[in-house]
């Protein structure tokens, strides 16, 4: 199978998962994770019509977007330090890993500059363990009151890495907790009404389907095995 055709197939077992669970498949989108790939990679997608890409780190997506030059909606998906936010506001349409308010106003700072939106997500690190990086689930209400307050960006839900578990199945209390802590949230008024919720990778985004994701965010099953990271950059 090629590139494109892998995405096929992972966007199909998307659509079957969302009908198992009674969604509407239109509900759920897939962001095509492309790190560390070379661009050329995200080009075969791009041409097969894939609009929506994801990248972890601000400078590589630059490179990316200034070599696709085609429209894409850029999602950052990686850890954001404050000192690379007015970069990354150029950039991203989306950025999945807002966990201070802090780097939420730089980012809304550089977006202001370039005379655009970004759409903002929370990371939860739902461990509380600090082995991912996100707000605790007990100081997330904070934190979203202080956005709603602090920061003239859109704030459309939340996002999760699991805990590392043995299996894929493992991560679904995990999604669970991720759907029930937004839904309480948008209740008191946090949320919107349908907050985001960015959850699953290659090895569970049918889990995290099943059980509301409305962002998947897939690398090696499309791309394949990522080539090892640059040892620094
Ligand atoms: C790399 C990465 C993904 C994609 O991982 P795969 O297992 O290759 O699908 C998803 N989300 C985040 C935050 C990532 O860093």
């Amino acid at each position: 199978m090629d590139t494109a055709d892998r995405l096929a197939h992972v966007r199909e077992r998307i659509d079957a998962a969302a009908r198992r669970a009674g969604r509407d498949p239109a509900g759920v989108r897939l962001v095509a994770v492309g790190k560390q790939f070379p661009v050329e990679r995200l080009r075969d997608i791009v041409r097969a019509g894939h609009r929506r890409l994801g990248e972890n780190r601000v400078q590589e997506a630059e490179s990316k977007a200034a070599d696709l030059a085609a429209a894409v909606e850029w999602h950052l998906i990686g850890h954001l330090q404050g000192n690379k936010a007015r970069r990354a506001a150029r950039i991203f349409d989306w950025v999945h890993t807002v966990d201070s308010l802090a780097v939420a106003r730089r980012l809304a700072a550089g977006a202001r500059e370039a005379g655009r939106s970004i759409n903002l997500l929370v990371q939860v690190d739902l461990a509380g363990t600090r082995e991912r990086s996100g707000v605790p689930p007990e100081d997330l209400c904070a934190l979203l009151s202080d956005l709603a307050r602090e920061v003239a960006l859109p704030l459309r839900g939340l996002m999760t890495l699991p805990p590392r578990t043995p299996t894929a199945e493992g991560a679904r209390p995990h999604f669970r907790h991720l759907a029930a802590l937004a839904r309480s949230a948008a209740d008191e008024g946090l949320l919107p009404p349908h907050p985001d919720l960015s959850m699953g990778m290659s090895a569970d985004y049918e889990i995290a389907v099943e059980e509301g994701a409305t962002l998947v965010r897939v690398g090696s099953g499309i791309f394949g095995a990522r080539p090892a990271p640059p040892v620094n950059g």
